[in-house]
C-alpha cells in the first residue's frame, strides 16, 4: 500500500536523522494457477499483488548493513566484507547480499527501515518480496544494473544456498517481473516472461483460509524428491518433459504414488498452458474450470491440501460468480486463490467467508488483490525532499 511507502520513510528519518537516500518497493505474489510446476522446470501463472515490502535505505560510509524491519525486534545487521551464516529473517538480507557478492559484484554498506502488508507463511511469498527488496537496494547503491530475471535467479540462489530452503524460482520472479493490471505466464526453463492479461470484468479473490501449516518443509522436500526420482526413470530432464504416455509406458517400474505425484505435475503444466489460452481468449469460465481442476489434482494426486483448503475452495466455487478456486502456494495450509466476476466480488467473498467459517471455526480473511508491476524504485515521498 503507498501508505507504506510514507510509513518506511517517516520511520527512516526518525532514526536515522535524515531522509533516505531510496525508497524501494517489492511485491508479494499469489499464483493463479501452475503449482509445484517451478521446481519441474516447467510453467507458472503468478501475479505480483499490490501487498509488498516497502523498504527506505540510505548509504553508510563503512561495508556493514543494518536493516530494520518493522516485523521484528532485531535487526539485519552484518558486514559485507566478513559474512557469517547466523539465525533469523536477517539470513534472507545476508543471503541476497552473499549471491550478489559471490557473483562478483561490489557492493556498498547502507541502512534502512523496511515494512510489509504481505502476510507470512501464507503462501503470498514474504521472503521472496523481501529479498528482491534487498536486491533492488543493494544494486540501487552499488550502482548496479537492473536485470529482473537475474535478479530473480540470484534472490533464489540466495533462498536455496544461504537461507537453506530449496524453493522453485517463481517466487523470486513474480515479485521481480510483475506487469501491471496482468497475470505472468512463466516458463521457468527459460524464464521467459509473457504477460497474460486477466480476463475483462473478473476479479482475483485471496481468501485465506487462517490455518498455517508446520510441514510444508518436509513435505515440499520430499515432493522434489519424488520429482526428480521420476524424471531420472523417464530419463527425462525434469519432469517438464514428461507426457502421460511416457508416464504410462513406465508404470511398472513406479510405484502408485509416484505416478500420481508425476501425473499432477504433468497434467499441471498443460493446464497453465491451457489457462494462458484461455485468458488470451477472455474465457473466464475455461480458466476457473482449469483452476478447480488443478486444485483437484494437488488435492488428489500431490496431496498437499487440506481439509481448511479443500472447504474454503468449496464454498466459494459453489457461489454464484465464482468461475473457479484453487490452493495457492506450497499449500497443507494458507491461501485460496478463486477468479470471480468482479460485479459478484464482494457477495462471493462474504457467502464463501461465511459458510467456510461456520464449517471449521477458523478464522479466515478475504480480500481483491490487483496486479501490480514488479519489484522497483519508488519516489521518495516529496514531503521529505
Ligand atoms: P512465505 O510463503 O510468506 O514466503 P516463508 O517461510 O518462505 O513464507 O518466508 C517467511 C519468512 O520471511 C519469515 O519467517 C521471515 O524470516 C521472513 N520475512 C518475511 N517478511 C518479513 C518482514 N517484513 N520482516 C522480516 N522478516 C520477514
Ligand atoms: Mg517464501
Amino acid at each position: 500500500m503507498a501508505d507504506l511507502r510514507v510509513s518506511v520513510t517517516e520511520a527512516f528519518r526518525h532514526r536515522f536523522g535524515a531522509p533516505p537516500a531510496h525508497v524501494v518497493r517489492a511485491p508479494g505474489r499469489v499464483n493463479l494457477i501452475g503449482e509445484h510446476t517451478d521446481y519441474n522446470d516447467g510453467f507458472v501463472m503468478p501475479l505480483a499483488i499490490e501487498q509488498a515490502v516497502w523498504l527506505a535505505v540510505g548509504p553508510r560510509d563503512d561495508d556493514r548493513v543494518v536493516l530494520h524491519s518493522t516485523r521484528a525486534p532485531e535487526p539485519a545487521d552484518f558486514r559485507l566484507g566478513a559474512m557469517e551464516r547466523g539465525d533469523g529473517w536477517g539470513e534472507y538480507a545476508k543471503g541476497v547480499a552473499w549471491a550478489l557478492q559471490a557473483q562478483g559484484h561490489e557492493l556498498r554498506g547502507l541502512e534502512g527501515v523496511l515494512a510489509s502488508d504481505v502476510p507470512e507463511g501464507a503462501g503470498l511469498s514474504s521472503s521472496a518480496a523481501l529479498e528482491l527488496a534487498v536486491a533492488r537496494a543493494l544494486s540501487e547503491g552499488a550502482g548496479l544494473d537492473w536485470d529482473p530475471a537475474v535478479m530473480a535467479r540470484t534472490a533464489q540462489r540466495a533462498e536455496n544456498e544461504w537461507v537453506g530452503v530449496r524453493c522453485g524460482v517463481m517466487d523470486q520472479m513474480a515479485s521481480a517481473c510483475g506487469v501491471a493490471g496482468h497475470a505472468v505466464l512463466l516458463d521457468c526453463r527459460s524464464l521467459a516472461v509473457t504477460p497474460t492479461p486477466l480476463p475483462a470484468w473478473t476479479t482475483v479473490l485471496v481468501l485465506d483460509t487462517g490455518t498455517r501449516r508446520g510441514l510444508v518443509d518436509s513435505a515440499y522436500n520430499a515432493r522434489r524428491e519424488t520429482c526428480e526420482r521420476v524424471a531420472r526413470v523417464l530419463s527425462v530432464p525434469a519432469l517438464r518433459d514428461a507426457t502421460l504416455d511416457g508416464l504410462q509406458a513406465a508404470e511398472d517400474v513406479l510405484t502408485p504414488t509416484q505416478v500420481r505425484r508425476a501425473r499432477h505435475v504433468v497434467t499441471e503444466n498443460a493446464r497453465v498452458l491451457a489457462a494462458a489460452e484461455a485468458m488470451r481468449q477472455g474465457d473466464a469460465a475455461r480458466v476457473g474450470a482449469l483452476m478447480a481442476a488443478s486444485h483437484a489434482s494437488l488435492r488428489d494426486d500431490y496431496e498437499v491440501s487440506s481439509p481448511a483448503l479443500n472447504a474454503f475452495v468449496e464454498a466459494a466455487q459453489a457461489q454464484p460468480g465464482c468461475y473457479g478456486a484453487r490452493m495457492t502456494g506450497a499449500g497443507f495450509g494458507g491461501c485460496v486463490v478463486a477468479l470471480v466476476a468482479s460485479d459478484r466480488a464482494e457477495a462471493v467473498a462474504e457467502a464463501a467467508t461465511l459458510a467456510y467459517r461456520q464449517r471449521t471455526g477458523h478464522a479466515p480473511t478475504a480480500y481483491r488483490v490487483r496486479a501490480v508491476g514488479g519489484a522497483s524504485l519508488e519516489p521518495v515521498p516529496a514531503l521529505f525532499l
